[in-house]
C-alpha cells in the first residue's frame, strides 16, 4: 500500500477522521468531515502548539461570532471578490475550478481563461467532454436569522477580529503595535471539493493579526531579537530554496518589511514546534498574480506530502491598511490613529489540513511494524497501561496506575491479547509510552516503561512514575538518561 493510502486507512480504522459526514445519510455531504477521538486529540495538540506559540510572541486571544451581517462582507470585499472561477462539463455536468484544471494558471479574466481552455484542449477529467463558459462562483455561505434577515457565515476569522479594532485599541491602552489571534470555525462554499479533508467547506482557522503603523514596520525590535533564525525561503520565480537568516531577509530583498518578516518567522517556528521535519518545510512566496485581492505580499508555509507534494498549511499575508479603511468607511466608525489606518499583518493556519499532514508525515515503516513517530508530547495518547496478565492482582495494580496517570495524561488501559499485539496497537497510533505491570511489579513496586520510537525499556518505581512521564513528555529528560 502507498503511504497516502495507509494513512487514509489508518485515519478511518483508528478513529482519526471519518466522513464525509453524516456518513449514515447517503454517505454524507461532500466537504464535511468528523474528527474521531484520536483525531480530535491530535487536532487539540496542534491547536495547543499554535495557542501557546502565539501567546509566547505576545498575541492575545479573542473569539467572535461565526455569523456576520451582509455589510461586513460588502466592506471586506468578500461579497464581490471572493470567488472561484468554474467551468461545467457540457456532457456530464460536473463542475471544476479552472485553477485545478490548468496548472500554474495566472490569468484571471474569464474570457481569456476560456481561450486557454480551448487552446490547450482541456477536457473533463471524468468523461473527456467539452467545457462550457467560465463563470465566477462566490464562496460565501448564506443563512437566514430571524424571519428574513440574510446573513453570512464567515469565510475567515480575520475579518471578525478586525471589527474589534476600536475596543482592542482601548484594551491595549491606545498603543500600537499589538497582536491578537482567534481560533475558530470558518466556512467556504467550495463548488466541488475533491481533496478530502484537505479542502473542506467547514474548517477551523487559527489566525493571528498584528496591527501596526506604517513607520513601525521597518523599525521593529522583535525582528532584531530573532535575526539569527534561519528561514528556508523559496522566492517567486526562483527554482531553489535558499536558507536565509531572518535578519538578512530585507537586505537581500526577499521581504520588504521587518515586521512582516518577523510574522513569517513566528509561523515557521510554530510549524517546527508541531514536529514537522525541517527538511520537509519550505516558505514559498506567492506569485503576485495569485495574491488574494487584499494582499500586498504573501508567503505560504508548505509541508511536503505524499499525496499532493508541497502543500500549504499556513499563509502569512501583508493585508496593508485595506481592512481597517474599508470597515471605517462602511461602518462610519473611527478606526484610524491620527488619521492613519494601521497596517495589518496576518498569519493564517488551517487546523484540519495541518493535523492531517502531520499525521501523514508521522507515519514510519520498518521491518516489524508501521508506527507513528510524533514529536514528544504531540501523540494523541500519552500512555498505555498493560497488565502482563489479567490475573494474580496484576490487573488490579494496572488499573490503579491507569486511574492515577489518567488524571494528568491521556491514557488507555488494555488487557486483551499478547503484549506484542498490544504494543503494535499502540505503535500504530504513536502512543508515546507503554507501561507494563508484571509479577515483579507487585514485589518491587515498579513497572516497565517502553518508548515507542526506540522500543527501549526502562524500569521505574511506581511512586516516581507520574513525574517521570511528565518530564519525558516535556522533554526535560531523555529516555536513555534515566
Ligand atoms: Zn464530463
Amino acid at each position: 500500500m502507498k503511504v497516502e493510502d495507509k494513512v487514509l486507512d489508518l485515519a478511518k480504522r483508528r478513529g482519526f477522521v471519518w466522513g464525509p459526514s453524516p456518513n449514515i445519510y447517503n454517505g454524507g455531504l461532500s466537504g464535511f468531515y468528523d474528527w474521531g477521538p484520536l483525531g480530535k486529540l491530535l487536532k487539540n495538540k496542534v491547536e495547543g502548539v499554535i495557542r501557546k506559540g502565539f501567546s509566547a510572541f505576545d498575541f492575545w486571544e479573542v473569539e467572535c461570532p461565526t455569523i456576520m451581517p451582509k455589510e461586513v462582507w460588502q466592506a471586506s470585499g468578500h461579497l464581490s471578490n471572493f470567488v472561484d472561477y468554474i467551468v461545467k462539463c457540457k456532457k456530464c455536468n460536473s463542475s471544476y475550478r479552472v485553477d485545478h484544471l490548468i496548472e500554474g494558471l495566472e490569468e484571471k479574466d474569464p474570457e481569456k481563461v476560456e481561450k486557454i481552455i480551448q487552446h490547450k484542449n482541456v477536457r473533463c477529467p471524468s468523461c473527456k467532454g467539452e467545457f462550457g463558459n467560465v463563470f465566477p462562483a462566490n464562496l460565501m455561505m448564506k443563512t437566514i436569522i430571524g424571519l428574513d434577515q440574510e446573513v453570512f457565515l464567515r469565510p475567515e476569522t480575520a475579518t471578525t477580529t478586525y471589527l474589534l479594532f476600536p475596543e482592542l485599541f482601548r484594551f491595549f491602552r491606545t498603543k500600537v503595535p499589538f497582536g491578537v489571534f482567534q481560533i475558530g470555525k470558518a466556512y467556504r462554499n467550495e463548488i466541488s471539493p475533491r481533496q478530502g479533508v484537505f479542502r473542506t467547506r467547514e474548517f477551523t482557522q487559527a489566525e493571528a493579526q498584528l496591527f501596526i503603523l506604517k513607520n513601525q514596520e521597518n523599525n521593529f525590535t522583535q525582528f532584531q531579537e530573532y535575526s539569527d533564525e534561519i528561514l528556508p525561503l523559496l522566492k517567486y520565480g526562483s527554482e531553489k530554496i535558499e536558507k536565509i537568516k531572518l535578519g538578512e531577509t530585507i537586505k537581500k530583498k526577499f521581504m520588504k518589511k521587518e515586521a512582516y518578516a518577523f510574522m513569517v518567522n513566528v509561523a515557521y517556528s510554530l510549524v517546527q514546534n508541531m514536529g514537522f521535519d525541517k527538511s520537509k518545510i519550505r516558505i514559498r512566496q506567492h506569485n503576485p498574480a495569485e495574491l488574494a485581492f487584499y494582499a500586498d505580499d504573501a508567503w505560504d508555509i508548505e509541508v511536503l506530502t505524499e499525496r499532493y507534494g508541497w502543500f500549504e498549511i499556513c499563509g502569512v499575508h501583508d493585508r496593508t491598511d485595506y481592512d481597517l479603511k474599508q470597515h471605517a468607511k462602511f461602518s462610519k466608525t473611527k478606526m484610524d490613529i491620527q488619521e492613519e489606518h494601521p497596517q495589518i499583518l496576518e498569519i493564517a493556519f488551517g487546523l484540519e489540513r495541518t493535523t492531517y499532514v502531520l499525521l501523514e508525515n508521522s507515519l514510519m515503516e520498518d521491518k516489524e511494524r508501521d508506527w507513528l513517530h510524533f514529536k514528544q508530547g504531540m501523540a494523541p495518547i500519552d500512555v498505555a497501561i498493560f497488565p502482563l496478565m489479567s490475573k494474580d492482582g496484576l490487573d488490579d495494580l494496572a488499573k490503579e496506575v491507569f486511574k492515577d496517570l489518567n488524571k494528568e495524561f491521556v491514557c488507555v488501559y488494555d488487557e486483551s491479547g499478547s503484549i506484542g499485539r498490544r504494543y503494535r496497537r499502540m505503535d500504530e497510533v504513536g502512543t508515546s509510552f507503554c507501561i507494563t505491570i508484571d509479577h515483579d511489579s507487585l514485589k518491587n513496586k515498579d513497572v516497565t516503561i517502553r518508548e515507542v520510537s526506540s522500543m527501549k525499556q526502562i524500569r521505574v518505581k511506581i511512586e516516581n512514575l507520574q513525574e517521570t512521564i511528565r518530564d519525558l513528555l516535556n522533554k526535560r529528560t531523555e529516555f536513555e538518561e534515566l
